[in-house]
């Protein structure tokens, strides 16, 4: 067996779990201006706590609609350190899961939602030649496939929805010939092919929104943790070498806000592990996916992939690590184990690259919400301390939806954003740990154990079928929120 000179692995195994892919190459490029860390008391309008993609389009989206406000950024490491630096770089909408969302919003919220994500993802392209940043942004579609009988639904309902609600032109049904022919993998039953995604490379848009928003005139402090948020009509967010006293702040913190008090039950956070084959240019050349559509499948936690301008195929799949009290431990973004299931994964969908060496593995943790969409609100009886969490794994387009809705609240404003159906905190509270904790761990392994049953043609088991409507989180049909105006 062939062994990685850089790993010491065997080359058809995962690598060390570690390196990012996307912060290596980002950070080699990135002649940013240093952001230091906070320093002493600082006075400001509004200070945004998180420098991910929630955070820096908040911040840009106050700028833009406010351009005096005083707009300070706090970040506990580096901007794109997060789930930003390090996801599968899927800018999508929410047309995957239009029926779903009519179903709990009606029809009227349903698309108006699905709408705002798909323009959050066109919004990624605007800015990054407005701002005269390369994320690399490839607006060639995702294709999410059905690898079972089970998994048809996922694929049939949306389209069904998005050809009554007027929206049939963003969804084409393929099936499994044609999968292969987009992408070279025979894994596929069938599937839809979303018009409106792109690809792009995470860690160099979550860089490319810091350079505009300090281009914007927002002030931006790195290597400065919050350690305690003094709550007040003068909020303050305290580091360990100052504070910054601010009318709004906005928490855009996502898996950490696991941590504060009022939001322990609303999300649980689980690892999500992916693999980059090395440049492979002439194997993938005869895929027409190879210029930037997704590719990925319907299970519950999804494999996602594509296919960077250089020629690797980056490969993900969800439902990693889990901890004990929704803490983010380092095995959310290392986890070896993980890491070798998914290379073997990529090795079951593409056997003709059995001899292509992986070069990178790496993960990070996502923030699981009851009804797996982002929700806002305000923190306990503070109406001027927001929070934006709970992507559930699909950030990349919806953060810059959530930003802005975010920005509006700071703003005190009333308008479609404000009152949209994402607004008025958490859909539904997890059980306590460990209850949760355990619960979780249960409902994680029989998913995946039915889902792979599945996919061989065996029927799940009760544990398995109980476990998956569990893990859907189905929350009570229309109602729960205001439609916007
Ligand atoms: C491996 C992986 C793959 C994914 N793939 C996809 C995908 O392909 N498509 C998709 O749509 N979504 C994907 N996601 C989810 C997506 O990346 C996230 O939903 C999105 O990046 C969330 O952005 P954010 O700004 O809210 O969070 P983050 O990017 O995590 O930013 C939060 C920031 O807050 C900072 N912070 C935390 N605590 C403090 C504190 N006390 N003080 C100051 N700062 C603090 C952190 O350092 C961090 O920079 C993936 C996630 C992971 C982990």
């Amino acid at each position: 067996m062939p062994f990685s000179r850089r790993t010491g692995r065997a080359a058809t195994a995962a690598p060390r779990s570690g390196p990012v892919l996307w912060l290596e190459e980002a950070m080699a490029s990135d002649d940013g201006p240093a952001c230091p860390p906070l320093a002493g008391t600082v006075r400001a309008d509004v200070c945004i706590v998180g420098g991910g993609y929630t955070g820096l389009w908040t911040a840009l989206e106050l700028r833009a609609d406010a351009p005096d406000l005083r707009v300070v950024v706090v970040e506990g490491q580096a901007c794109g350190f997060g789930a930003s630096g390090r996801n599968g770089g899927w800018a999508t909408s929410w047309y995957d899961e239009l029926d779903r969302l009519v179903e709990r919003f009606g029809d009227e919220q349903g698309r108006w939602l699905a709408d705002q994500s798909s323009a959050a993802v066109a919004r990624i392209g605007e800015t990054a030649e407005e701002h005269g940043f390369d994320c690399r942004f490839r607006p060639q579609g995702s294709l999410w496939t059905s690898n079972a009988p089970s998994q048809d639904a996922v694929v049939a309902g949306p389209l069904a929805a998005c050809r009554r609600l007027g929206r049939g032109e963003v969804a084409t049904a393929v099936d499994g010939a044609e999968v292969e022919r987009l992408t070279g993998s025979a894994i596929a039953r069938g599937g839809l092919l979303l018009h409106d995604s792109a690809a792009v490379q995470p860690a160099l848009l979550a860089r490319g929104l810091r350079a505009a928003a300090l281009r914007a005139g927002v002030t931006i402090h790195e290597g400065s943790p919050m350690l305690r948020l003094e709550r007040g009509p003068v909020a303050a967010v305290v580091t360990a070498s100052g504070r910054v006293e601010a009318d709004q702040v906005v928490l855009a913190t996502n898996v950490w806000a696991a941590r504060v008090r009022e939001l322990r039950r609303a999300v649980f956070v689980v690892g999500t592990q992916m693999v980059a084959t090395e440049p492979i240019p002439e194997r993938v050349a005869p895929w027409p996916w190879r210029d930037g559509m997704l590719f990925g499948d319907a299970r519950m936690f999804v494999h996602y992939a594509q296919v960077t301008p250089e020629g690797r195929i980056v490969f993900g799949r969800g439902g990693g690590a889990i901890s004990a009290a929704n803490r983010v431990i380092p095995k959310h973004f290392t986890d070896q184990a993980t890491a070798d299931v998914v290379a073997a994964d990529f090795r079951r969908w593409f056997p003709q690259l059995a001899d292509v060496p992986l070069t990178h593995a790496w993960g990070g943790p996502v923030d699981r919400a009851p009804g797996h969409l982002p929700f806002v609100g305000a923190l306990g009886d503070h109406e001027n301390i927001h929070y934006g969490i709970g992507y559930s794994g699909n950030g990349v387009g919806p953060s810059a939806l959530i930003g802005r809705i975010l920005a509006r609240r700071a703003l005190r404003r009333d308008d479609p954003y404000t009152r949209c159906a994402l607004v008025g905190g958490p859909p539904g509270l997890l059980p306590p740990d460990p209850l949760r904790f355990a619960g979780a761990l249960a409902v994680r392994d029989a998913v995946q154990r039915a889902e792979s049953r599945e996919e061989r043609g065996t029927r799940a088991d009760l544990l398995g079928r109980t476990a998956k409507r569990l893990a859907g989180f189905s929350l009570p049909a229309r109602g729960r929120r205001r439609p916007p105006a």
